[in-house]
């Protein structure tokens, strides 16, 4: 599948049947495989063969759903986990422990930011958090002697800042460490980011990949480009003997493999965020016809944001493919299809008068979700982002006034003559 296009691993990447084998992807609904002889299991625990023998670390429906995703990024192996949260927790902590540090951009995702500065700071995790424009000294400024990762949001939400790869991946590798990039919002189809420099990809799969709000899921992929036996010292995770896997060195066994088999056989196997085959199953429907979604959410996009950035009753826009956007020679570079189909834009009147008009929206819906077929809004400040402090929320790009649309597959006519209707009201 390599070679093929994008479009084309969408449709049928990670699964291809053989004679009279079922089309679709089948939904291996078993917690557990057999075997002819307790000899035969034992290799699998030994990790001396692979095959499956419970569904907590592994499933075949979900590992070929994880195959295409594999495929779609460029990347060398990748696992589906049960969420996106799981996906970011899981991409971290398979390489900082207790006691370790990480520089991620300020402006993600509200849930990671929790995760990061609250829950992985109890277990002796630190983040040094830095806004996605600064400049490469600031950036090189981050870093500690006990730095093991970089993070950030291609597109981040709600704050739909672009990253700048090329110089977060610079900055990385500069201090020897690797460049995780959460590619939720751009989806492999609108941008790569091992093209850039990335080496591990994340995705909360529960947005536009599944994109009919069916199944929440999450994955991790693997570019196999860093090279752990290089800085020992820096991840004895991967480089040092495994005691809970009969002293396995990851990093010598399976090479370019390891950081996604240790994620699998210690983190999967001891907190067990595993994706239920039938949600894997969901997530392929949505994967086929990702590529022409994109298109159309970010066509519906650009002429809503166009809409509002015209509309007296609208403070401002934000929306990377607006030729006003200090993101858009970034977007540009880093999105040439367009970006998503989020937009965020503060209203005219503050807090009162956005809660107002999303009152009077009759086809978006008012949700905490977004990257959805059906359009839907949200207001951060008073919920996704409602357990930050005021600096905290400026930090993260997000006011009390912002207003995060998700543009569905609606018709673009529709969603407009809903948003004018709407903001006459107010
Ligand atoms: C939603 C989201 C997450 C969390 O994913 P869940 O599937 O809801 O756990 C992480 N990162 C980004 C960018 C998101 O939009």
């Amino acid at each position: 599948m390599s070679n093929y296009k994008i479009e084309t691993k969408c449709v049928q990447g990670g699964y291809t049947p053989g004679n009279g084998e079922p089309r679709q992807i089948p939904i291996i609904q078993s917690t557990t495989f057999k075997y002819a002889t307790s000899e035969d299991m034992g290799k699998l625990f030994d990790l001396e063969a692979s095959g499956y023998f419970y569904s907590r670390l592994q499933n075949p429906t979900c590992d070929a759903v994880a195959a295409k995703i594999c495929e779609m990024e460029g990347g060398f192996a990748a696992m589906l986990t049960s969420s996106g949260q799981a996906a970011n927790f899981y991409a971290i902590f398979n390489i900082a422990n207790c006691g370790d540090h990480v520089v991620a951009s300020s402006t993600i995702y509200g849930g990671t930011f929790n995760l990061f500065a609250v829950t992985m700071k109890k277990m002796g995790i630190e983040f040094t958090f830095v806004t996605p424009d600064c400049t490469e000294e600031e950036l090189n400024a981050a870093f500690r002697p006990n730095t093991k990762a970089v993070f950030g949001e291609t597109i981040a939400n709600p704050a739909l800042t672009v990253l700048d790869i090329e110089k977060f991946a610079k900055a990385a590798h500069a201090h020897e460490v690797p460049l995780i990039i959460d590619n939720t919002f751009a989806t492999p189809v609108n941008c790569r980011p091992f093209e850039w420099g990335a080496d591990i990809v994340t995705h909360s799969t529960t947005k536009y990949m599944d994109g009919h709000g069916a199944a929440v899921g999450g994955c991790i992929v693997d570019s196999g480009n860093f090279d752990w036996l290089a800085h020992r010292e820096k991840f004895p995770g991967l480089c040092t003997p495994d005691d809970s896997y009969h002293g396995i060195v990851y990093a010598e066994k399976f090479g370019k493999g390891a950081y996604i088999y240790k994620a699998t056989a210690q983190l999967m196997r001891d907190f067990g965020s595993t994706p239920a085959p039938q949600s894997a199953f969901l997530l392929n429907l949505g994967l086929e016809s990702l590529h022409v979604r994109m298109a159309r959410h970010c066509e519906n996009g650009l002429a809503v944001a166009k809409f509002l950035e015209a509309h007296e009753k609208i403070a401002w826009v934000t929306y990377a493919d607006l030729e006003s956007s200090p993101y858009h020679e970034l977007a540009k570079k880093y999105l040439p299809k367009g970006s998503c189909g989020v937009v965020s834009f503060g209203v005219r009147g503050g807090r009162q008068a956005a809660e107002k008009f999303m009152k009077h929206l009759k086809l978006a819906a008012i949700e905490t979700h977004v990257a959805d077929a059906r359009t839907c809004c949200l207001h951060p400040a008073s919920a996704t982002h409602r357990q930050m402090n005021d600096e905290e929320l400026i930090a993260a790009g997000v006011s009390g006034d912002l207003v995060r649309l998700s543009c569905g597959l609606e018709n673009a006519e529709d969603l407009i003559a809903d948003l004018a209707q709407a903001l006459e009201q107010i």
